[in-house]
């Protein structure tokens, strides 16, 4: 088998208070998968992608990412880490509102130190192919939900990280917008991303992941290949996911 690019092995994280919010969850994900987390709210999913991230630190057992130690790393590591090797998507978009759509998505290159012509080559390309190049120049306010999550999702590709988290991505979109989102990530999916989804969203589980795991209290009470109710594909190419 493939060296997996999620590994965790027996991983709790408990707070002073309340049972463990993660209770020895044990995870691999392999290169191409796409996973979505399904749980009622409060089971530990969250808690479960800040780990993988490394913005938390397990109170026991080992995260591997695309073979870094993740529970091991010290801040500026953690955080070298997540420009190589994480993108991230959210809710809420977290997109800079001062900044232009294409300076939103240059950001990551210039953190990581990318040189200025080649991070602008690859913005231009991202915008190109997420149907998004027409607002480089407008602010995010100006975009809808969709679009802004359209931009966030070029963003968190600008690096070409091994491994896409993406937190409630519709969870405040329109169902059209929404729908949008669902075909992108399938898109990346197909095209050899591997993504973990946490999602109430179960249409969005089923239109792009093909393995869904669900928790509760802490733990992992399910994992199993995810039903499959929509076509695997959509008139967008995102070759350029990788
Ligand atoms: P989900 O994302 O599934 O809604 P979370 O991972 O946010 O769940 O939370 C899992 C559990 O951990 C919940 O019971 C929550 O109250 C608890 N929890 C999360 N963060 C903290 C914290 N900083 N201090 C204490 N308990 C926390």
């Amino acid at each position: 088998m493939a060296v997996p690019v999620i590994e965790l092995s027996g991983v709790s994280r408990r707070y002073e208070e309340g049972p463990a919010a993660l209770d020895e969850v044990s995870l691999t994900v392999a290169p191409g998968e796409s996973v979505a987390v399904l749980g009622p709210s409060g089971s530990g999913k969250s808690t479960l992608l800040n780990l993988i991230a490394g913005l938390y630190r397990p109170t026991a057992g080992t995260v591997t990412v695309d073979g870094t130690r993740v529970d091991t790393l010290g801040e500026a590591g953690s955080a070298r880490f997540r420009r190589a090797k994480i993108g991230m998507v959210f809710q809420f978009f977290h997109l800079l509102d001062d900044l232009t759509v294409a300076d939103n998505v240059l950001l990551p290159a210039e953190m990581a130190g990318v040189g200025r012509a080649a991070a602008r080559r690859r913005a231009a390309e991202l915008l190109d192919v997420l149907g998004i190049a027409r607002h480089a120049r407008a602010y995010p306010g100006r975009l809808s939900g969709g679009e802004r999550q359209r931009v966030a999702v070029a963003r968190a590709l600008m690096n070409r990280p091994p491994l896409l988290l993406a937190d409630e991505p519709t969870g405040a979109l329109d169902s059209a917008s929404g729908e949008d989102v669902r075909e992108l990530l399938n898109d990346l999916h197909a095209d050899g991303q591997t993504i973990v989804t946490v999602t109430h969203d179960l249409s969005l589980a089923r239109a792009c992941a093909t393995r869904t795991v669900e928790i509760a209290d802490g733990r992992v009470v399910a994992d199993r290949p995810t039903p499959r109710t929509t076509p695997a594909t959509s008139a967008t190419s995102t070759a350029v996911a990788r």
